[in-house]
């Protein structure tokens, strides 16, 4: 008994050391986690311009901030492997708090309390800083694969404990391309997003539309739910990529006016 114990102790040894091609980013993640707890620790006077400094009296009644926005987003890679790699170098500048792969393999990359860089240059509503009030979750899809079962298994789970973890509002839970209309397309057209719905994470329109009133304002509304709206072409395109997926364009017919009239009334 003892020697097949010790094999396999060394075996587990020499392949943590030597196998694990993580190792570099995991050393950055500690280091960085460091900083921060040092400027936590901080407690400066600042001069402000009236010529008074700011003094500080420590509370104790405080927690941590936490996220409220979930955003999902396609990889556009070929593996879960390749977006790891991405995800672990520096050069990218990108991150995503977790990737789904395609057999519904986790993977977590930071903590849900630190901000990942996976939102770009986005906006909702007034909300111009989504990486620091959201979690961004990556699925690993080429952008023209459906989604699998597996894939999709492994995001409901993830989903009810981080909606019931941060009380995040479904209305919470929308795509990349919601929050940068000009610049993204994913999750694309394939992605369930009924099915999410329908176990409330997101909305979806009703089944049977009613008529907007003939007053109703269609842009107005967009900007509303949360859409940039400077492009309208745009903000329409990406409304209909989530909510009409049959007919991803920025044709504002009649359908899509009630469709938007649909999930105005659900905000
Ligand atoms: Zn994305």
């Amino acid at each position: 008994m003892k020697r097949p114990l010790y094999y396999l102790i060394s075996a587990l040894v020499v392949t943590s050391c030597a196998s694990n091609p993580y190792r570099t980013s995991e050393k950055s993640y500690q280091k960085q986690l460091k900083i921060f707890k040092a400027n936590l620790l901080k407690k400066e006077s600042i001069p402000l311009q009236n010529g008074k400094n700011t003094e500080w009296i420590s509370t104790v009644n405080f927690n941590l901030r936490k996220p409220n926005f979930i955003i999902i987003h396609h990889t556009a890679q070929d593996s879960i492997q390749q977006t790891i790699k991405t995800f672990t170098l520096v050069k990218p500048q990108v991150s995503a708090h977790y990737v789904i792969g395609d057999d519904g393999r986790v993977v977590q990359m930071l903590n849900d309390y630190l901000r990942a860089w996976h939102g770009g240059n986005a906006t909702w509503g007034k909300n111009t800083d989504i990486n620091s009030a959201s979690i961004g979750i990556e699925l690993d899809n080429n952008g023209t694969e459906p989604f699998s079962q597996l894939q999709i298994n492994s995001l409901l789970s993830l989903l009810t404990k981080l909606k019931k973890d941060y009380n995040i509002p479904a209305q919470n839970i929308i795509a990349h391309s919601d929050i940068a209309p000009t610049r993204k397309k994913d999750p694309s057209a394939l992605f369930p997003w009924q099915v999410l719905a329908e176990k409330e994470f997101g909305i979806w329109p009703d089944l049977v539309l009613e008529t907007a009133p003939a007053d109703f304002n269609a842009e107005l509304a967009l900007r509303i739910i949360g859409y940039n709206t400077k492009n309208l072409s745009a903000a329409i395109t990406a409304f209909k990529l989530h909510y009409i997926q049959t007919e991803v364009n920025d044709i504002l017919d009649e359908k899509t006016i009630n469709t938007i009239y649909s999930i105005y009334k659900k905000q």
